[in-house]
């Protein structure tokens, strides 16, 4: 989605004409409920031209590897519980998706001080699940919580 009506919220170059309360406005039509659902939420900026062409020469890891990672993961769930982790159900996600000690302490820290629902709070954990599966981990570590709990926070209406 659009940061803005306009689309340029946050360009460097200052294009976004949009007031503050239009640009909240727009962001708050997207209603809690319909957000609580989107697991993965990033910011993405804009990039300039340079920055574009830049990129287009790959430096990154190749997709076959990230593709065989991706795989791996899903074996392990597949192996683990007969099905993807998006498909747990609450008492499954209590069985499988329990963080270590530090996870479980960030976790109640950040449901309590973001208002989550039950069901935000269990997506948070299904999340943080896939990324202890992609790093072969055993359970989610209290980093590993962190980055889940960090998709969900982009869209903040200011
Ligand atoms: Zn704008």
């Amino acid at each position: 989605m659009n940061p803005c009506p306009c689309g340029w919220r946050g360009d460097p170059n200052g294009r976004c004409r949009c007031t503050p309360e239009v640009a909240g406005r727009y962001l708050r039509k997207l209603s809690g409920p319909l957000l609580d659902r989107i697991d993965i939420q990033i910011e993405i900026p804009a990039l300039t031209s340079t920055e574009l062409s830049a990129r287009s020469s790959a430096t990154g890891e190749p997709s076959a590897a990230i593709a065989t990672r991706v795989s791996a993961a899903r074996a392990r769930q597949l192996a683990r519980q007969g099905k993807t982790n998006r498909e747990l159900s609450g008492r499954e996600v209590d069985e499988v998706c329990r963080p270590d000690a530090a996870g479980e302490a960030l976790l109640r820290e950040a449901g309590d001080r973001f208002g989550w629902s039950a069901r935000a709070y269990y997506r948070v954990l299904k999340v943080a699940r896939t990324i202890a599966d992609l790093a072969g981990a055993e359970a989610p570590s209290g980093s590993q919580i962190a980055e889940a709990v960090q998709y969900r926070r982009a869209l903040t209406v200011a």
